[in-house]
């Protein structure tokens, strides 16, 4: 099974790929994990892509394919893959496509989480990321059992940079500008499937469930 999470920035894509992964036995790909990585580590990659995520702006389509296309041909998503955060653009769209096909093999599903622009800003201010293994908590919707500490690795959390308001207002932008697109690109394709994001995270990861068994 292949399957994207599309939605804007704070839509669920990473609580819901989280939860996929662990019951379908999928590998997640999160593309903004792996540059939050190499930025931790200080790599070149990380270097060029610090400047883009302080910003609120997309890492640009060639750095971001080849990063995809590495992870993507490793031992453990041979099986299948969810996608988190990535392609974010047409370019990148189709360059998966390709690059797929190329394989012999294609996207089964496209999930388009919706939440409204309020919905997100309230998300991403009280959003808090494990700075050791990423895992994701919110103050009010999925609190951590000890306050700032994670519950699966004892790592301390902490608010991403790019949560903060000027920069949730820009991501915002960006994704409706250069993400948006995605949605009439996947429905060309008959692949797309809206979910209301708003719901509970146990009612939304249900829905998506029993949207794979059917
Ligand atoms: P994304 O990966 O799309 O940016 P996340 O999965 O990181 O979004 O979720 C953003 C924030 O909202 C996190 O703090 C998460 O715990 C919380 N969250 C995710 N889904 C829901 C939901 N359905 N209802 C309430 N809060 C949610
Ligand atoms: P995320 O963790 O998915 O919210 O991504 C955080 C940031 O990483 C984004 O705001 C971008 O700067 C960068 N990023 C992640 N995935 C991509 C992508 N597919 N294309 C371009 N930039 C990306």
């Amino acid at each position: 099974m292949r399957i994207v999470m599309l939605g804007p920035p704070g839509a669920g894509k990473g609580t819901q790929a989280q939860a996929l992964s662990q019951n379908l036995g999928l590998c997640r790909v999160s593309t903004g994990d792996i540059f939050r990585e190499e930025i931790r580590q200080g790599s070149s990659l990380g270097l060029q892509a610090k400047v883009y995520l302080e910003g609120g702006k997309l890492v640009p389509d060639e750095i971001v394919i080849e990063i995809a296309r590495k992870r993507l041909g490793e031992d453990d998503c041979l099986r299948g893959f969810i996608l988190d955060g990535f392609p974010r653009t047409v370019g990148q769209a189709r360059a998966l496509d390709i690059s797929l096909e190329g394989k012999g093999i294609s996207l089964d599903k496209v999930f388009d989480i919706r939440v409204s622009p309020e919905e997100v800003a309230r998300r991403l201010g009280d959003r808090r990321s494990c700075a050791r293994c990423g895992a994701v908590y919110h103050l009010v919707y999925n609190p951590p059992r000890e306050p700032e500490t994670c519950d699966l690795c004892g790592g301390k959390l902490y608010l991403r940079d790019d949560d903060r308001r000027e920069v949730v207002l820009k991501r915002i932008a960006v994704y409706e500008e250069q993400t948006r697109p995605l949605e009439e690109y996947y429905r060309g394709r008959g692949i797309l499937t809206e979910i209301d994001g708003e719901k509970k995270i146990e009612e939304v990861t249900a829905e998506i469930a029993s949207l794979l068994e059917a």
